[in-house]
């Protein structure tokens, strides 16, 4: 069983939901009178794009980016592969950027600089989650989820090892499980 490897939750599913809630309303009124595109990216953030546009009452877009990075799997390279690029043409486009979560920043710093290239009309960041104590670039966000401490978390489109990302809430796995995957 999978909850058997959780040692602590550390947002539940009614908290996660309730701010999920409040960011799609707050993004549906900045964005009034535009269609912007939300690109999700891929693969964690499917499920908070998922819950995110079902609170969004303006008309938008979805696509989504899948990237990978290089090196170790609980740490950022800062390089960057994209493995699926965007369907939608950006260019005069507002775009808003879905993350799961920024860590050192390097991933999505790099996506930034892709994006920009490509001439929206504005290009805006979502995060549900900011471990902004890891943060080795300075990113501007423009909405957050939640602040987390520097903690290897899973679960609601996370993943260690490719599994966890079903869980509804996030959470920290047990030492024991991280230990015998490095
Ligand atoms: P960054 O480039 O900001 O260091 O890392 C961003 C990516 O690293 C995230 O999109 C995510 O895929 C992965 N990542 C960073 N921290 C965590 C974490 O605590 N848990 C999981 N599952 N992935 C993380």
């Amino acid at each position: 069983m999978l909850e058997e490897d959780i040692a602590e939750i550390l947002i539940d599913e009614k908290t996660l939901q309730a701010r999920i809630r409040e960011l799609g309303e707050q993004i549906s009124r900045d964005y009034q009178g535009k269609r912007p595109i939300l690109v999700g990216v891929l693969k964690g953030a499917f499920m908070f794009m998922a819950d995110l546009i079902r609170h969004i009452s303006i008309p938008h877009e979805i696509d989504f980016m899948a990237t990978s990075s290089y090196g170790a799997a609980t740490e950022s390279s800062g390089i960057v592969r994209i493995l699926k690029d965007l369907d939608t043409p950006i260019s005069g486009r507002d775009v808003l950027i879905v993350e799961d979560i920024i860590d050192t920043g390097l991933t999505l710093d790099y996506l930034l600089r892709i994006l920009r290239a490509r001439n929206p009309a504005s290009i805006r960041v979502c995060t549900l989650l900011d471990k902004r104590e890891r943060r080795r670039i300075p990113i501007p966000l423009d909405y957050v989820g939640f602040e987390i401490p520097n903690k290897f978390v899973v679960g609601y489109g996370l993943d260690f090892g490719e599994i966890y990302r079903n869980l509804p809430y996030i959470a920290v796995l047990k030492p024991e499980i991280y230990r015998g995957n490095e």
